[in-house]
């Protein structure tokens, strides 16, 4: 079944048009890397799926359900990681953990499993500013994993890291997804970096950002 569908988006920032009638879906489990130029609209197209940004026109739905604004079922990563500063790494996962009905002992029990899951062992209580830009990252998967969200969002998360770093963390995000499942569109501007991830392919150009193509990848993955 159809996850993320995308439906003739369009979205003009004053005088420049980001995106002009974009449609697509991604299915469930699927992972699907948005190709296209720096400018061609991947970063306002998945802002506007993870409900950060409103659309001018044309539709999306999670899940079947219209996106109206930021929700749980949506896990972001960024780029520049956007960590808290002032959080430990466990503060950090817990961010999306803290909510009133949380249930502290089953927080807790959370955590720990992220930071199995993302290789983090005892740097728990390491600030940001203690770590490099591969472990950032790692943070940055956890917390967004942390809610067990339906689909995962990751805007060129792997931009900042050198290349060895990259393709460590491809090999464990890989690991990661085949463990959860989880819908994931992932984008970047690196044609080779897709081609290597995804299931699927769709690739944006530029001025205004339209969908040029959509292929499917069958390639052994590292
Ligand atoms: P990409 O992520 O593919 O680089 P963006 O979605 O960031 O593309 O940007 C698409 C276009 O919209 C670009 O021309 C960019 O300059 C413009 N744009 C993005 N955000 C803003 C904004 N807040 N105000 C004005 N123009 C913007
Ligand atoms: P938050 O960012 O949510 O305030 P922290 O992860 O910084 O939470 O801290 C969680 C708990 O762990 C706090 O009770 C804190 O006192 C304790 N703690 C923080 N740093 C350390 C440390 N280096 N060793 C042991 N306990 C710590």
């Amino acid at each position: 079944p159809e996850k993320i569908s995308i439906e003739n988006v369009s979205r003009s920032y004053e005088s420049t048009r980001a995106l002009a009638d974009v449609s697509f879906s991604i299915e469930e489990g699927e992972f699907c890397c948005v190709v296209g130029p720096s400018g061609c609209g991947k970063t306002t197209l998945l802002r506007a799926v993870a409900g950060l940004d409103d659309p001018d026109d044309g539709s999306i739905r999670v899940g079947g359900e219209p996106v109206t604004g930021p929700g749980l079922d949506r896990g972001m990563v960024f780029q520049e990681y956007a960590l808290f500063p002032w959080r430990s790494v466990r503060g950090n996962i817990r961010f999306g953990l803290d909510r009133p009905a949380c249930d502290c002992a089953d927080c807790e029990a959370r955590v720990r499993e992220l930071i199995d899951l993302v290789g983090l062992d005892g740097f728990e209580y390491a600030y940001p500013k203690e770590l490099s830009g591969g472990m950032k990252q790692r943070v940055g998967i956890a917390r967004a994993l942390a809610v067990d969200p339906e689909i995962l969002l990751m805007d060129e998360p792997f931009g900042s890291l050198d290349a060895r770093t990259r393709d460590r963390l491809h090999a464990e995000l890989l690991d990661i997804w085949a463990r959860t499942g989880q819908t994931v569109m992932f984008v970047t501007h690196d044609i080779d970096e897709a081609v290597m991830l995804a299931d699927r392919v769709v690739v944006m150009g530029t001025d205004p950002g339209t969908v040029q193509a959509t292929f499917s990848v069958d390639l052994e993955r590292p």
